[in-house]
């Protein structure tokens, strides 16, 4: 490949996500890695290590995007990709021993928590949820005076769609002490925002869905080590239990990839403008947002990560006789720009109340919106959510 990780580590991630990943510098070599539609591969004898095999081993397609994934997040080794972020989920929960236990923050993602749940319910592991941001409540829940400690501490920070921040060095420090692998869910972030292999994760989840692929048309997971046993086993896993990337999609995921770095640029200093003028709005109750200075977890989210991301949350007070939960639904109807649609972290701005989903948590406000702020103009997209909130008043 074009880009080695030395050369990698010497570079900056605007510029890794454009160089890395591409055919070798040969004459006649194509730019782009071609898409390879194949379910086989020609070969005699025993399948050594490094061969390809079959179609649910590995694909020529997919290893440009796992090789810049794995340099821009710092790893000593490419990633892996999934047919989605919950398959990536999947493999890295499988990491548990039998009888284990796994600490998760109780404002996870919520399918991630449903799986959790569900495999807990079976008796595959013991589940502790906990306030991610409670660093002391996290440690207890890791290593209990009277109880067993902890295999894997998972990770998400900011939480969606709660934004809460978790001290990630703090943590993965306690659950290293407990025995417990670290797995981090670095979806909301992306490498260009924040790296935890570098604040001590073991394991860096992604949905590729959101900003990695960046256009809300494609479905995909990653993962991300250095530690070549754990690769070797999330391999494995991938390998018996299928959850492997189509071609097309991990093509259109690195094509995405290449303008991570605009996107990001743009959709953050659009989403510090929106929070402030939305944090002074009296038709929001409350706005969390990691790069408002007022924010509980502004500190901890400048120790930790470069910027402060595109996504956004709000709670709606009651507003002509409506309740919050109503007035935010009547906001979401009354946009005209903005997407009302679930998922973030594409060039579309996208806004949803969150409990119009049966899964999530009740512990989430029924008032709550989430807005993934886009690449459009900020003054187009504060206009829009203005006229929005002056309905409520109407
Ligand atoms: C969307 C999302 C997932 C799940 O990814 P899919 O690609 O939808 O399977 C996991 N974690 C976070 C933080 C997400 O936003």
């Amino acid at each position: 490949m074009s880009l080695s990780e030395q050369q990698a580590a010497q570079l900056s991630a605007e510029t890794v996500v454009v160089a890395a990943g591409r055919p070798p510098r040969e004459r006649d070599e194509p730019v782009n890695q071609p898409i390879v539609l194949s379910s086989t591969y020609f070969g005699t004898g025993p399948l050594a290590d490094g061969d390809r095999g079959y179609g649910r081993y590995s694909n020529p397609t997919w290893d440009p995007f796992e090789e810049a994934l794995g340099q821009l997040e710092g790893a000593s080794l490419p990633g892996l990709l999934y047919a989605s972020g919950l398959a990536a989920v999947s493999s890295a929960l499988s990491l548990i021993p039998a009888g284990g236990v796994l600490v998760m923050p109780s404002h996870s993602y919520a399918g991630s928590l449903v799986m959790a749940t569900e495999l807990a319910e079976k008796g595959m592991f013991e589940l502790r949820t906990v306030d991610i941001a409670d660093t002391d409540a996290v440690k207890e829940l890791l290593a209990p005076a009277d109880g067993k400690a902890a295999s894997m501490l998972w990770l998400e920070s900011p939480t969606n769609p709660m934004l809460g921040i978790a001290d990630i060095r703090a943590l993965t420090a306690a659950a290293h002490e407990a025995g417990a692998i670290v797995v981090t869910d670095n979806t909301f972030s992306t490498p260009l925002v924040q790296q935890p292999l570098s604040l001590g994760s073991d394991v860096v989840l992604h949905s590729v869905t959101k900003y990695l692929s960046g256009h809300s048309d494609v479905v995909l997971g990653a993962l991300v080590t250095s530690d070549e046993k754990i690769r070797a086993t999330l391999l494995h896993h991938r390998i018996i239990h299928g959850g492997i990337a189509g071609p097309f999609e991990a093509w259109l995921a690195l094509r995405g990839l290449r303008t991570l770095a605009l996107r990001i640029e743009r959709s953050q200093a659009s989403a510090a403008v929106l929070a402030e003028r939305l944090s002074s709005d009296s038709r929001i109750e409350s706005i969390r947002f990691p790069g408002l200075p007022t924010d509980p977890g502004h500190e901890r989210a400048k120790s930790q990560m470069k910027s402060f991301g595109s996504v956004l949350n709000i709670q709606l007070a009651p507003a002509g006789g409506l309740s919050g939960a109503d007035a935010a639904d009547k906001l979401v109807r009354a946009l005209q720009l903005w997407l009302p649609a679930t998922s973030l972290g594409g060039v579309e701005s996208l806004i949803e109340r969150r409990r119009r989903h049966a899964a999530e948590p009740v512990s989430v406000p029924d008032n709550l919106v989430r807005l993934s702020v886009g690449i459009e103009n900020v003054d187009d997209l504060w206009a829009d959510l203005k006229q929005a909130l002056d309905a409520l008043d109407g």
